[in-house]
């Protein structure tokens, strides 16, 4: 998107507001299909926690995407934005057996990620298919929190119990239609994921009513010019050539399917805040916006450094700020940052600001969640309101403590 579009985004909706493009969410998904032109059956999951904005999804619907989910509201969020159940797998770790069932009974596919409840759930349900998630124990993914394939991760069956898995299936009679792994966000090396894939075709030998094998996700995306990302055209070419390899071996066209969030969503987004003070101190220049981690917890959560820039004076002479936002809690957003002059009042856009964003913004110091557009085909669309205090104050019951007896 053009600055100036951003800029009057901000001017008509106000400041702090999400913005996303809906081309660039196209394309994304659509350079995902072509690079895997050569299966007979792909399915692409879109990850719902990236960013659950009803419009987001049904934008998805309209493509031909499936969802990912990981919990009972995400799957009620699809169910709502018009996907049939068919369309969406559920994912989840550590739920109970009850929300499980509930998934199960609204038709959902649903993926098992530990012995106890495929044990519960075969027993209880062996007419339901189900999906298996396997852990490899591949080092993938950019940094521990996100890594979720290593040995102490809580994610999946680890792939050496694959014999107890077996023994499960066979004394229940279920039906394993698909396995599935995910192994972590911001995978670099395809070599990595494709020795991954090997391990979970080996595991899907043993299971002779496949569907699907579900590959996950964890592309990396670029954060700045020249940043390095996941070569999707490169894995396309070679991880279809071994998945058609393995289909005939294990003589079945089978779907693959992978649950791509950061991917197609992240550099759709920009999320635009005002400047309220420009503070000079003995050691920097702190550019201080009117919003915070509430907002964007990415930078002080996973260390993450997204694009800012100035879109109220993109030509002016760059000089080094320190960004932060109003929270009365240290909420650095960059440090040493080289952005174009700042005044106050100037528009800064924050780039990569379409996954894990909205979905983790919060109401700490009892702020507001900010607006989200949509931009589509010329056209700055709301999808989201801005709060107000009665957000804030729904839930909340006020105990009247003057008609209160004991004093
Ligand atoms: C979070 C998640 C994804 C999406 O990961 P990205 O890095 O955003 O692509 C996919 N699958 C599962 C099971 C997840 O938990």
């Amino acid at each position: 998107m053009q600055h100036s579009q951003l800029l009057q985004i901000a001017r008509d909706f106000q400041a702090p507001i999400y913005v996303y493009d809906s081309a660039k969410i196209q394309s994304q998904y659509f350079r995902l299909v072509s690079a895997f032109g050569k299966v007979a059956n792909l399915q692409i999951n879109y990850a719902v926690k990236a960013n659950s904005n009803i419009s987001i999804l049904k934008l998805f619907k309209s493509i031909g995407s499936g969802l990912d989910t990981v919990s009972l509201q995400e799957v009620q969020l699809g169910l709502h934005a018009g996907f049939s159940p068919e369309k969406i797998i559920y994912t989840p770790n550590g739920v109970s057996f009850e929300e499980i069932e509930e998934v199960a009974h609204l038709g959902v596919q649903i993926n098992i990620d530990n012995l106890s409840v495929l044990e519960h759930f075969g027993a209880k349900y062996p007419e339901i298919p189900v999906c298996v998630r396997i852990n490899p124990h591949v080092m993938a993914g950019g940094n521990a929190n996100i890594s979720v394939g290593h040995i102490d991760s809580k994610f999946g069956i680890s792939v050496h119990q694959l014999p107890h898995i077996l023994r499960i299936v066979e004394n229940t009679n279920m039906h394993i239609n698909g396995i599935h792994m995910h192994t972590g966000s911001d995978i670099l090396d395809i070599e990595v994921f494709l020795y991954a894939a090997e391990i979970l075709f080996d595991a899907a030998k043993h299971f002779p009513n496949l569907d699907f094998i579900d590959f996950g996700s964890g592309f990396k995306v670029p954060y700045k010019k020249d940043d390095i990302e996941t070569d999707i055209e490169e894995l396309g070419k070679k991880l279809s050539k071994r998945f058609n390899a393995f289909c005939k071996e294990y003589g079945k066209d089978l779907t693959l399917a992978f649950e791509p969030g950061k991917y197609l969503v992240s550099e759709a987004g920009y999320f635009l805040a005002e400047v309220n003070v420009v503070k000079q101190t003995t050691s920097t220049v702190f550019a201080q916006i009117n919003s915070g981690f509430n907002h964007l917890i990415r930078p002080m959560f996973y260390g993450s450094s997204h694009e800012i820039l100035n879109i109220s004076n993109p030509k002016g002479k760059e000089r080094f700020y320190s960004v932060t936002g109003y929270i009365c809690e240290t909420d650095t957003f960059a440090t040493n940052r080289r952005i174009a002059e700042i005044k106050e009042g100037d528009i800064l856009c924050f780039k990569n600001a379409g996954a894990y964003c909205f979905t983790m913004a919060s109401n700490y110091n009892s702020r507001l969640k900010p607006a989200e557009v949509l931009w589509h085909e010329n056209e700055a669309i709301l999808i989201r309101n801005h709060e107000t205090i009665d957000d804030i104050l729904r839930n909340q019951v006020a105990f009247n403590f003057e008609n209160s007896t004991i004093v």
